[in-house]
């Protein structure tokens, strides 16, 4: 079969698609109707090392030309992304199963990431001069070198911008492995490559799954691996690139707790059900899952948590008027029924949900699912579950509230809602977390994200994103 837009055997390497070595192949299924319809090459190590070489080649010319010109190339990715995106959220949609309204949401801030990337290179000292305790010195900062940047299905575009966006700054080249689930639309990427003026070479990609990512991890030619994905990915990374020395930054799972505090205004939060409790139906990484609730006040929050999640209207992600769509794959919603289960078997009760939701006979749906009568040693209250399932447990005081929240093995997101937002802020800074939304769901892409414990290691986007893309040398000199 030749390569065309669904069926793919080619990979972008070296500013061309080229065939691929390997022959397997991975199918593309639309989450709402299960239908295959497209497929990706399964990438295997001569794959990645095509890639891998490719990059290593485009590296030095990469990392003499200006921060300012890299900057431009980035602006310029920006505008053609711009240009393609709705493009791009139609097929991230039909691939994932995101609901297109969310879909073209998230890829309207793709172009706002480069760009604020590019802001960050013109803003890069490469050098400066320093007078130190024997002389004067040189201090530099350099590019790490080959950076390999692997991707989850959730986000897929974003997620790739927050990572080779300040690599490329930076002056890393690149090798991305887009999820299997989602590397469609990474060849519309590919060729806004090319039309941003990006050199060949600077940012290859290779599709396939588990073992690809693998392969590039392992690769002697990168320098740092940039992930966000499940945890137990994180840790099989972490250990590679420990053996090997490498840089790794690790964006991973999370269970995060927001707080209702005993003042809060429900119908401020209402909005918040869906932007920051199940954004994606439930798929995304900092999701408050985990909802403490003042025990005075369960019961009318329980209620009110459920009777809006019950009225958020589910079903084709086509249809801009849906903001639940399917699960992603059947494993995913395999795994969602499974809690389901569980949680029942706990002694949790569900308010609402709990099962398949009526009428659709294809697609993995689930229905949004609430939890009351939790405690927070329930697997249902500690585990990620990646799908459109709320756990409320009560609490006694703002001290207890605190002390659950931080029972956790992650620490990614979380939130505290009150109209009293310095009291909030004052909880928000109790917990341990590596963001905490106050009344807000809207995290700025210039500050620092990245979570704590299982959540992670290091930080994407602020300021500082592009430090974890250089390696600082100091020149000493005498007289
Ligand atoms: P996953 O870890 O299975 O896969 C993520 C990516 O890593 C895919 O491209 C996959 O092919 C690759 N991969 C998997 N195992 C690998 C390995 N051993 N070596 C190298 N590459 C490997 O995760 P998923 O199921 O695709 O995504 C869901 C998970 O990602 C959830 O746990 C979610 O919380 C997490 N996530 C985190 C963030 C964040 O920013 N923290 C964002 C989105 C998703």
């Amino acid at each position: 079969m030749a390569d065309n837009t669904f069926h793919r055997t080619t990979h972008f390497i070296d500013g061309r698609l080229q065939q691929a070595h390997s022959t397997a192949r991975i199918d593309v299924v639309n989450p709402a109707s299960e239908e295959v319809f497209g497929s990706v090459v399964d990438g295997d190590d001569v794959d990645v090392d095509a890639a891998v070489h490719a990059a290593r080649a485009a590296s030095a010319d990469w990392a003499a030309t200006s921060p300012t010109e890299r900057g431009d190339r980035l602006r310029a990715l920006a505008d053609a992304f711009e240009a393609r995106s709705d493009e791009v959220s139609a097929l991230v949609s039909r691939q994932n199963g995101t609901p297109i309204g969310l879909a073209k949401a998230m890829q309207t801030m793709v172009p706002a990431n480069y760009r604020y990337f590019a802001s960050l290179a013109d803003d890069l000292r490469v050098e400066e001069q320093r007078t130190t305790m024997t002389g004067d010195a040189v201090i530099r900062r350099e590019p790490v070198g080959v950076v390999g940047a692997i991707v989850p299905w959730n986000g897929p575009q974003p997620l790739t911008a927050w990572k080779i966006g300040p690599a490329l700054a930076a002056g890393c080249t690149t090798v991305i492995k887009p999820a299997a689930e989602t590397s469609l639309d990474s060849f519309v990427l590919a060729e806004l490559f090319a039309e941003a003026g990006l050199p060949d070479g600077v940012a290859n990609i290779v599709t396939g799954g588990r073992e690809t990512g693998a392969a590039l991890v392992r690769h002697p030619g990168v320098r740092k691996i940039a992930f966000t994905g499940s945890t137990a990915a994180g840790k099989a990374i972490a250990a590679q690139c420990a053996s090997d020395l490498k840089h790794v930054t690790l964006e991973l799972g999370g269970k995060s707790a927001g707080i209702l505090l005993d003042d809060v205004d429900l119908q401020a939060f209402k909005p918040f059900v869906m932007s920051a409790c199940t954004p994606n139906t439930g798929q995304t990484c900092r999701a408050l899952t985990r909802i403490l609730a003042p025990r005075e006040r369960y019961d009318e929050i329980v209620d009110f948590i459920a009777d809006t999640m019950k009225a958020i209207p589910l079903g084709d992600p086509d249809d801009p008027a849906n903001f639940f769509g399917p699960l992603v794959n059947a494993t995913q919603r395999d795994r969602v029924e499974a809690y389901l289960t569980l949680g029942v078997e706990e002694g949790a009760r569900i308010v609402t949900g709990g099962g398949r939701p009526e009428g659709f006979d294809r697609g993995y749906y689930v229905e949004p699912t609430v939890f009351r009568d939790v405690r927070n040693d329930m697997r249902i209250a500690r585990e990620e579950i990646f799908g459109p399932v709320v756990v409320v447990l009560p609490y006694d005081s703002v001290d207890e509230a605190v002390a659950i929240a931080n029972d956790s093995d992650y620490g990614l997101g979380g939130g505290v809602f009150s109209p009293d937002v310095d009291k909030a802020t004052d909880v928000a800074r109790r917990i341990v977390s590596g963001t905490v939304g106050v009344n807000s769901a809207s995290f700025p892409m210039d500050a620092p994200f990245g979570g704590v414990k299982n959540s992670g290691l290091g930080r994407e986007l602020g300021p500082t994103a592009l430090d974890a893309y250089l390696e600082y040398k100091t020149i000493f000199r005498g007289v």
